[in-house]
């Protein structure tokens, strides 16, 4: 019983420094980041839902580094996790931030782009982004603050000052950015973007790794892309959930065969004359051990798959 009351302060005494990091004003810690490749740093986010423990922290971010400036891709899930990755930067170079580029509407991914706004940059996004984070910023925010509490504070919205219609280069000098908006896939503001330099593709919320995939725009058009990214033939590829351990085409497969097999299963279901919760209650549940987040997300994708599916009869 000592023991247990011991390692209960012990365990009292980390939440209450954890947490007072997180509330700290001023500049926070370094958000923790990798070099993925010369130049290219990623933070790995927490294989998670946003959560006070996690801070919102849940989406892998980044930045990349030229010889003239730096490229800012997605800012994470709140303002304050959005300023210590900007102090991460500051322990890297003291070149300028001059592009904010954000890959898809996805509240983990563009709500600690407030950080950034003394640096003067370029928020960059697809076409479609700012009416995309317009129509969905009042639940955003609601629920940000709800889940996240006083830690949610200064987060906001800032839409995209450059946007991408098809195809953009960016220069950071020595370092070209090819940026490409994609078709209805994982949102339908999906952009990526690709380094020359190294064969990088930062794909951000198109790959998911380890965590289940979740379908927010279309089923088919995600596949359309998995395809074409294979194509592309990357060297290497910076997934927007999971680990980033060099396998990217484990990650794709497992991907890829969650998703087609959702689609196969869907189809069946509503050419069987199966409503749509017959077919939540039955499909794919025999990949739950499979993925995290199962729980979280595969009724949901079940659902948008048949209201996606059932109008191509
Ligand atoms: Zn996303």
């Amino acid at each position: 019983m000592r023991y247990r009351t011991g390692f209960c302060h012990a365990l009292c005494a980390c939440v209450m420094i954890a947490a007072q990091d997180v509330h700290a004003a001023g500049t926070p810690s370094p958000l923790p980041v990798t070099m993925f490749v010369p130049g290219i740093y990623v933070h790995r986010g927490h294989d998670d839902v946003a959560t006070r423990a996690n801070g919102g922290d849940i989406a892998n971010v980044g930045f990349i580094v030229g010889t003239r400036c730096v490229a800012v891709i997605d800012t994470g899930g709140t303002a304050h996790e959005g300023r210590a990755l900007r102090a991460s930067i500051r322990a890297v170079t003291p070149l300028p931030v001059c592009y904010v580029i954000n890959t898809h509407m996805h509240p983990d991914h563009i709500l600690g782009n407030a950080a950034f706004k003394a640096d003067r940059p370029q928020f960059v996004g697809s076409s479609t982004l700012g009416e995309a984070e317009a129509s969905h910023a009042d639940s955003y925010l609601r629920v940000l603050h709800r889940e996240l509490g006083a830690l949610a504070d200064g987060s906001e919205i800032i839409g995209p000052t450059l946007t991408v219609d098809d195809e953009t280069t960016l220069d950071l000098g020595a370092r070209k950015l090819v940026l490409k908006r994609w078709k209805t896939a994982h949102t339908n503001s999906d952009l990526t973007v690709y380094d020359e330099s190294s064969h990088t593709l930062w794909a951000a919320d198109l790959l998911f790794v380890r965590c289940i995939p979740v379908i927010d725009g279309s089923l088919t058009g995600w596949l359309d892309a998995i395809a074409a990214i294979r194509q592309m033939n990357p060297r290497h590829i910076v997934p927007g959930h999971g680990p980033f351990d060099g396998r990217w085409q484990v990650g794709l497969d497992a991907e890829q065969a969650y998703l087609a097999a959702l689609a196969r299963d869907v189809r069946a279901a509503i050419k069987a004359g199966k409503t749509m919760q017959q077919a939540v209650d039955t499909i794919g549940r025999d990949q739950r051990r499979k993925w995290l987040l199962f729980d979280q997300y595969h009724a949901r994708n079940v659902t948008a798959a048949y209201a996606e599916l059932e109008w191509e009869q």
